[in-house]
């Protein structure tokens, strides 16, 4: 006996394809066929889509029934957040960025969605329907013909075979690639050309110890009174400047970061290999007066938590060599992998610092950012300048400041 044929066809199974499919086997009696042309449902190469607006909150906790799965393994978003750097300020603190946002919380909750595992439990229970949801993955070479007031015909290829199908509606969710609409000549150029990088990084980002305030100055700030208490780090957090934004997004163990820009801006083939991005920053990176002669005279060592990728080739064009501790990149097909240095966490500041390679002899530290606090308060003397000087200072911890290495060298005699 022959397959019974779908009434529905979907193209594609990405978001779009398992929320339609799990719609309709949740609320109707269709049969589904879901073709895909990847080899596998749910990729493990990070998807982008994670912020989700009430609309689209409503939709996945109460028509398609998933709220208590999405707020056990997601995170609910705390609003959309927007800062810009304020004219008359630094901006090196947090504090000193301005900020829109909407104040009052929805009574629509939406979600931080890791969409990897979102789209691979919506998938899971749409296999559970046997009887009604069928799903080819690998399937090549689709084509489709509209038959105006009859069935639609389908055909496509898996591995060597040519399969058929019939079918009353044929839903399009093949994504960026719009099958339909390029089959049908429908797709419009778009005025806005803007391109994109993103990247997963274990743990939470906190964006709110983006500051040399103390503990407690952060706890008080006056502004509190109207922003409240509810952790900034769940919103979607756009840092924006003329033509891009920087976003953060919390998932659970994990956050999203990405840049969204402008081609006009910023050209994409500028610095979309290692390779570039070392040429960019060789074009643009320059070193702080002093360090060749601090480097010749003291020999220090570089502990950095950048990238070994993009200190070395800056040092050897300045003729330095010194030892480099820093994290290193893998360049995979799938994305860059980040592959830090040390992962331990540190029992004084809970993190994974930069104190711990740095114990043993006693040293002299010099430092201007978040990352050296724990290292400067173990260190004999420290030299600091911005946000380093500016946390010392709040936490009472006496320090040497600095503006360029001239000063360091002077002070070392
Ligand atoms: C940088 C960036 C940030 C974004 N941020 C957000 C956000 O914060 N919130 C939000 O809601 N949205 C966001 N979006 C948009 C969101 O990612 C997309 O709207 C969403 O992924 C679309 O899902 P989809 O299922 O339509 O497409 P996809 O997830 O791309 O799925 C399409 C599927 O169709 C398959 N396919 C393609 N062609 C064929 C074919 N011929 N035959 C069979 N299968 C085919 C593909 O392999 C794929 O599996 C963002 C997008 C970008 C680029």
């Amino acid at each position: 006996m022959s397959e019974p044929q779908p009434d529905v066809v979907i193209l594609g199974g990405g978001l779009a394809g398992q929320n339609l499919a799990r719609h309709l086997l949740l609320d109707t009696d269709k049969r589904i066929l879901m073709l895909e042309k990847r080899d596998e449902i749910h990729s493990f190469h990070q998807k982008v889509g994670e912020s989700s607006v009430q609309l689209a909150g409503h939709y996945f906790g109460k028509v398609l029934g998933l709220e208590s799965y999405l707020l056990h393994e997601h995170f609910m978003k705390y609003n959309l957040r927007f800062y810009f750097r304020s004219g008359a300020r630094k901006n090196d603190n947090f504090e000193d960025y301005g900020h829109i946002s909407i104040r009052p919380f929805s009574n629509v909750p939406s979600y931080q969605l890791n969409r990897n595992t979102l789209e691979a439990e919506i998938f899971r229970r749409n296999q559970e329907e046997k009887d009604r949801f069928t799903v080819e993955i690998g399937a090549t070479d689709l084509d489709v013909e509209i038959v105006p007031d009859g069935l639609h015909r389908i055909q496509y290829r898996m591995g060597t075979e040519t399969r058929q199908a019939e079918a009353t509606w044929v839903l399009d969710a093949s994504g960026r690639n719009r099958f339909l609409a390029r089959k049908l000549g429908l797709r419009k150029p778009m005025a806005i050309h803007n391109n994109t990088f993103f990247w997963w990084v274990e743990g939470t980002v906190d964006i709110e110890k983006l500051t040399s305030r103390s503990r407690q100055e952060i706890r008080l700030k006056r502004e509190r009174g109207t922003l409240g208490h509810l952790p900034v780090f769940l919103a979607t957090n756009h840092f924006c400047v003329e033509g891009l934004w920087f976003w953060v997004i919390p998932l659970q163990g994990k956050t999203s970061l990405g840049l969204v820009y402008d081609s006009k801006v910023l050209r994409h083939g500028d610095i979309n290999s290692v390779e570039k991005a070392t040429a960019w920053v060789l074009e643009h990176v320059t070193l702080r007066p002093g360090f060749r002669e601090l480097a010749r005279r003291h020999r220090p060592a570089i502990v950095s938590s950048g990238f070994h990728e993009l200190i070395e080739p800056v040092l050897r064009r300045e003729q330095i060599m010194l030892e480099v501790l820093a994290n290193s990149i893998d360049p995979t097909p799938g994305g860059w992998i980040v592959k830090w240095r040390d992962e331990t966490v540190c029992d004084t500041c809970g993190e994974a610092c930069k104190r711990g390679v740095l114990a043993g002899e006693p040293y002299v530290y010099a430092g201007d950012g978040y990352s050296d606090r724990c290292a400067a308060l173990a260190a004999e003397r420290v030299f600091a300048r911005d946000g380093l000087a500016l946390w010392l200072d709040a936490e009472g911890v006496a320090f040497e400041p600095f503006d360029d290495f001239h000063d360091i060298l002077a002070a070392l005699g």
